[in-house]
């Protein structure tokens, strides 16, 4: 006898290669789990291969299974959001679709959660790949640099939130969703499993060196107000190097030193003082872009058609009521478009 409802939600980006391998692995890891009852909700992010057919076959043979279908592409994280946003389970899987995230954790994934954590998040020990590697070593790095919240090295976008969790992060007002950072600021309390990120299935990754850095960029942005304060510091640097070049050039005059005037020394305080004045006002263009994001109330994502899994269809398993007004309108906006 099921007593809790546990949703999977996988987001899909061109993917059709790797779906039936990764559908058939969950569910053989899910059924070795006593009690539950589940949900896979795939999130179909715009793809341009065969992955909308391919789901639509999986549908059939699996009606446990969810299609959500985005009108384009837009991004991983925006994919994640909608499959938190429609998921009903009391908790929720976040995993990937090529395989990297090991469906056979799944059973320890919710072993953990019935122990009482509400956020189970996995950490990659090691991942195929020097460029992926280093990458993404140099993603956490950038990224604990300035973060306010400590983000756990090689945290990936696997991992197991209780339904107070979900409905947390749901209830987060901004536009920007870099979850790894949203779900570190919730607090709620969390435990970390780790695990050795084997090759994709097939196919290739959407993210490259340089996806990522704009990725920690975003993400920095999102998160941190540190390098507003990095900027002052630099500011606060700078002048008090040229009142000491100044006190030095007056010490010079008071000694009555005959003052070659430099064309060198000049050069390089019109190229430091330039070039910091673009870098502040470069990371104050980031943030005002952020605020741009934000005041525009863009939705997410739009989505085309969602075919819900059919144990939501016939068996509603629990409503919950405390979803937040705004991740409701965001919903509805969402689909009637
Ligand atoms: N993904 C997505 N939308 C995108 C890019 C990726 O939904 O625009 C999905 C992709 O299908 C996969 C997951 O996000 O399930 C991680 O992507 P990928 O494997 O390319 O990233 P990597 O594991 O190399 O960091
Ligand atoms: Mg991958």
């Amino acid at each position: 006898m099921a007593d809790s409802l546990i949703s999977i939600v996988v987001p899909c980006y061109n993917e059709a290669a790797c779906l039936p391998a990764v559908l058939e692995e969950v569910e053989k890891a899910l059924n070795s789990v006593p009690n539950i009852d589940y949900e896979i909700l795939a999130v179909n992010d715009g793809s341009t291969d065969e992955t909308a057919s391919v789901l639509q076959n999986c549908r059939m043979q699996n009606p446990r299974l969810g299609v959500i279908q985005f009108v384009r592409n837009f991004g991983h994280q925006a994919a994640l959001s909608a499959g938190l946003a429609h998921a009903r389970g009391d908790a929720v899987i976040c995993m990937d679709a090529d395989l990297q995230h090991p469906p056979g954790l799944l059973p320890q994934l919710i072993q953990r959660w019935r122990q009482g954590f509400d956020v189970i998040q996995t950490v990659r020990r090691t991942q195929p790949g020097l460029t992926k590697s280093l990458s993404s070593r140099a993603f956490y790095r950038l990224l604990n640099l300035f973060s306010e919240v400590e983000i756990t090295n090689g945290a990936a976008d696997f991992r197991l939130m209780s339904r107070r969790a979900v409905d947390s992060l749901l209830a987060l007002p901004e536009r920007s969703r870099f979850l790894r950072g949203l779900v570190a600021w919730l607090g709620f309390p969390c435990t970390t499993i780790e695990f050795d990120a084997p090759p994709r299935h097939a196919g290739s990754s959407a993210y490259n060196f340089k996806k990522m850095m704009a990725f920690a960029v975003d993400a920095v942005i999102a998160l941190s107000a540190r390098p507003l304060h990095l900027a002052l510091w630099i500011a606060g640097f700078v002048l008090l190097s040229a009142f000491t070049y100044a006190i030095y050039i007056l010490n010079l005059i008071a000694h009555s030193v005959p003052l070659v005037k430099g064309w060198a020394s000049t050069i390089f305080l019109i190229l430091i003082l330039g070039s910091v004045n673009l870098l502040c006002t470069g990371i104050l263009g980031l943030y005002l872009r952020a605020v741009l994001v934000e005041i525009r109330k863009r939705p997410d994502y739009l989505i085309s058609d969602y075919i819900p899994p059919a144990q939501s269809v016939t068996e509603p398993h629990v409503l919950h009521n405390n979803e937040s007004g705004l991740s409701a309108e965001r919903h509805l906006i969402a689909r009637k478009a």
